[in-house]
Formats: C-alpha cells, structure tokens, sequence
C-alpha cells in the first residue's frame, strides 16, 4: 500500500515547491524506498501543450507523450524515474473525465456533484498513479498557493483521502519567509497565515520546509512551531543555495527524510546518497567555465528575463558540463538583434557553443538562421533541437544549396521549397483545424548512422528520443542535401522520417528532430549534450 505525501505552498509561487517536491523524493529513494510524484495545476488547460511558454515555462513532454509542467522535468531529474501521463492532473483534466463518465450514464442516474465527486475523481487518480508504478511513497504536489480559489478542491481531496488513510497521509507545506530590507528581520506572519488557511480546509500541515533568503534562526523556528501548531524539529530550515541540486543534501542535514519516515512509523532501509554527494562536491568545485550561448526568443516578460522556457535545455547543458566537472556559464541571446542588425553576429565568437532550442512561429526565425549560417562558417559548435535543426536545415538549403526561398511550410506555404514541410497524412487533418492530433509527440525509435557523430555519442545503433512538433523534414531533397555534405544521422524507420543531421567538415554540427534534453540526468548527461560540451570545451574563444 502506496502512502502518500501531499505538499502545498505558501505565501506566494515560485518558491521552489517543484524541486522541494523532486528533492524529497530524492532523499527518500536514497532510503531505498521507491518513490513517484504527481504534478496537479489548478488550471483549466487539459495540458500545458496550448500554453504560451513565456507565461507557463517550458512544456516538459514524457515518454508517452503527456505535454505538461515543467516540475515533472524536475521530478524526473531527480528521482531518475521516467513520469507518465497518470502522474499530471489538471482541474481541466478531473472535469473532463467526470462529465465524459456523466455523459455516458455511469453514475446510475444520481445528481453528480462538485463536492465529493470532483475530490473523489482526483483521488481515484492518485491512487491510480500509485498503483501503475508501485510506489511506497507518491508525492503529490498541489499547483499554487493555498488560499487560492483554484485549488480548493485538490485540498478538498487531500483532506478526504487522509479522513479514509489516516495512517498513510502527510501533509507538508513550503512556505515564503520574507526579510523585508527595511525591516532588516525575517517574518513568520505570512507562513502563520497559510497555515491558518490550511487549517480552514481541514488540514494541519506536519512538515513546514521554510523557504527565504537567510537560514531560519531558534527565534523563528521557536514561533512557527508555537504559531502553526508544529514542533519544531519539524520545521526545516531551507534557504537560498546556488545549485539547485544541492537541496536534498540540505533537507538531509536537517534529517528531513528521517522525520518523514517517523511520521510514517517506517525506518531507514539504507542511506545512500553518496553519488548526488559527489556531483554537489564538483559543481561546488568547479572552478573553469564553459562559455554556452542560448539563441532563443521566449525569454523577455516585461521588464524581467526569465530561464524557465528553457529550463531543460539549461539542466541538460549544467549536467554535461559537470561531467566534465566544468562551471557552466550560459548566455541568453535573443535572435531578433541578428534581423535588425548583423554585424552582431561577430559576438557568437565569444562563445564555445551556440545551441538553438526549439519554439513556434516566426518571430526570431530569420536571426537564428543568420545565427546558423556564422556558425557554420566559422566552426562554432552547433546542437539545434528541434525548431533549431529544421532551421538548420532551411540554412543550408539556401545558403549551401542555392535554394534561396528555402522555408518551411510553417512559416511560408507559398515557398516553392519547402525543405521542411508536414507529412501528407497530417494535411487533411490540419484542414479541419484538428491541430491537436498533428503533432508528433513523445518517443520515438530512431536508427543511428554508424558512421556519424551521433553514434560516437550515443555508442547505440537504436535509440529513443522524445518530440514535440508538427514539421519535419522533407525527403525530397535528401539526396540533394547528402550530396552537398549534409550527413542524416538518424532516421524514424517506420516513418522513415529524419531525426538527426549533421554536417561533415566541421568540429561540431548537430540538429535534431527530437528534444533531447528531456531526457538528461544530472548523474546520467545525456549523449549528446555530454559530446556538444566536450567539442565545446576544446573551442579557445576569441
Ligand atoms: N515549430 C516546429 C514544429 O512544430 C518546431 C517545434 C519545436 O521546436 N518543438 O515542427
């Protein structure tokens, strides 16, 4: 029997409840118990796929394809564990499958509910989640901050669950303890709110993980507890560190798992969190840098820059870099400079890698290929995902082939060239405006050339990658391509569709299909970012 650990927020999002969430299932699966985590967003989207990723994040995609928060991509690195679709829930999500059951006459006639029938949906979910992965703990962590409207009900189905399991529920708040400049003192008053408001929804939190800038003193820890009804060896003390990798060596100084275990009656199996010891040491350590720039466009929101579209991407190249125990040092280049003005361009020399991630629609296009087409000539090491290596492709085409209307059907359906185009299965789809179904989405097969870079990497003949677009690339001009020195590295056998290109004569080129980073690890790099650094850190800059 799964137990279950629900965490919610305080005080305010962006806290860092999805790696507190990812970091507590690392520390208990350091005590040999298996461990999953399901995300739960209040919103109505079915999935995070039709969301703008300058307001959500980025869109994480799983193995089987579930579009979906980017806490999941947390909870993946951390607990080394594949996430499927069970483990995401969204108030969309819970409505839909309750009314689609209503529509077809499965509740025998009874007036179907809010209360308890929406709770019931979402613990019959989680439960379910539990059960596929045959955890011994399923986190849970309930999207927002209490005493928002929005999440009510997942509160309201925490509360039930524990009323049905009382043995086998914990409640666990991450709350925000601000340290007003002026006032120059960290204030307990906000947490005591939240868990007031908690407490008004039927729950008393057992763990406080206390979040600010500054370590929690005796002095606060002594008021929460009295305040919030907690002892205070059960308030951790969790405050601000440079890498977020270093949080469950923090939680584990603090004895988190062992008062997690206690709460359950359990005891420790076996404690082994040597190797994430060992990978904290050397990003601590790490002393040269590796000059990484990121050619993108989702990264502006007002007045402030945010990572978070592309925080896989990030993960990906920190984790190869600290293979190579390197500092990563990552820039945020915004494509649209390269339109206005080219002679900028000459900055990509001060990088030792440029990397291209993937996006929609047309804005920054123009510059990216720009960008491509300096650093091919120039040599600069080169990994485009996605949009980055259908952008690649239209670079070549025309500046290496002599189509010079190259585009793809995405951007101009009037080109008379268009490299990368949807596949004719999808057409008709697209005419009826089904764009839901016409992306390829999830993992796929794909066979490696034994005589690619890629193979180098990957050392494997068959791999499987993770996508998440519409376009692809069009076998028309594949023979044009190889001819002119364009190797395709990696193909989809089924759809016989190209997943990997290369380019001969040059240190490091590499586009692909898919989305690798989805699949990196921090103690597990994935293959070619790990080569894409190594090529990387070769490159002196100028
Ligand atoms: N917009 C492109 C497509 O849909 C690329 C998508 C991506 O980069 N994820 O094919």
């Amino acid at each position: 029997m799964a137990r279950y650990i629900f965490v919610a927020g305080g005080v305010m999002s962006g806290i860092g409840k999805g790696i507190a969430v990812a970091s507590i299932g690392r520390i208990l699966k350091s005590q040999g118990y298996k461990v999953t985590a399901i995300k739960i967003d209040p919103y109505i989207n079915v999935d995070a796929g039709t969301m703008n990723p300058v307001e959500h994040g980025e869109v994480f995609v799983t193995e089987d394809g579930t579009e979906c928060d980017q806490d999941v991509g947390n909870y993946e690195r951390f607990l080394d564990e594949n996430i499927y679709n069970d483990n995401y829930l969204t108030t969309g999500r819970v409505y839909q499958a309750v009314i689609n059951r209503e529509r077809n006459l499965e509740y025998n006639g009874r007036c179907v509910e809010v209360v308890p029938d929406i709770p019931n949906e979402v613990i019959s979910r989680i439960k379910k989640a539990g059960r596929k992965t045959k955890a011994d703990f399923v986190l849970v962590e309930i999207g927002g901050t209490v005493g928002e409207y929005q999440n009510m009900l997942f509160l309201e189905a925490a509360r039930m669950l524990r009323l049905s399991h009382p043995n086998d529920v914990l409640f666990i708040l991450v709350s925000y303890l601000p340290v007003p400049k002026i006032i120059g003192e960290m204030k307990t008053k906000p947490t005591q709110y939240a868990v007031r408001t908690l407490n008004s929804a039927g729950i008393q939190p057992e763990i406080i993980l206390a979040r600010s800038n500054i370590p929690l003193d005796i002095i606060r820890k002594k008021k929460i507890s009295i305040f919030c009804n907690l002892n205070e060896s059960d308030i951790i003390s969790a405050p601000d560190i440079s890498s977020i990798y270093e949080v469950p060596v923090n939680f584990e100084k603090e004895d988190l798992s062992k008062r997690i275990l206690a709460k359950f009656g359990l005891k420790k199996k076996k404690h082994d969190l040597k190797d994430w010891n060992k990978l904290v040491n050397v990003i601590k350590n790490a002393k040269e840098s590796v000059k990484i720039g990121i050619v993108g466009k989702y990264f502006e929101t007002g007045e402030f820059t945010l990572m978070d579209s592309y925080i896989s991407v990030i993960e990906a190249v920190k984790h190869a870099c600290y293979y190579f125990k390197k500092k990563p040092e990552i820039s945020w280049i915004s494509s649209e400079k390269y339109e206005k003005n080219p002679s900028l361009l000459k900055e990509l020399k001060k990088y030792q890698g440029i990397i291209i991630p993937g996006g929609f629609g047309l804005r920054g296009v123009e510059g990216k290929i720009k960008a491509i087409e300096f650093l091919r000539k120039n040599k600069i090491p080169f990994l485009g995902l996605c949009l980055g290596m259908q952008l690649a492709v239209i670079e070549f085409s025309r500046n290496v082939i002599g189509l010079k209307d190259a585009h793809s059907a995405e951007f101009d359906k009037e080109s008379s060239n268009l490299v990368i185009d949807v596949m004719e299965e999808q057409k008709s789809l697209l005419k009826e405006k089904k764009y839901g179904a016409t992306m390829r989405l999830g993992a796929y097969r794909c066979e490696i050339n034994p005589k690619s870079l890629s193979f180098n990497a990957y050392k494997n003949k068959v791999i499987y990658e993770r996508h998440r677009h519409r376009y692809e690339f069009n076998n028309k001009f594949k023979e044009m391509f190889e001819k002119k020195g364009l190797v395709i590295a990696g193909i989809n056998p089924e759809k016989n569709l190209v997943e990997i290109i290369e380019l001969k004569n040059h240190p490091f080129f590499i586009g692909t299909q898919f989305h690798p980073e989805f699949k990196s690890r921090p103690l597990n790099p994935h293959p070619l970012f790990r080569e894409f650094i190594k090529n990387s850190i070769k490159r002196k800059t100028a």
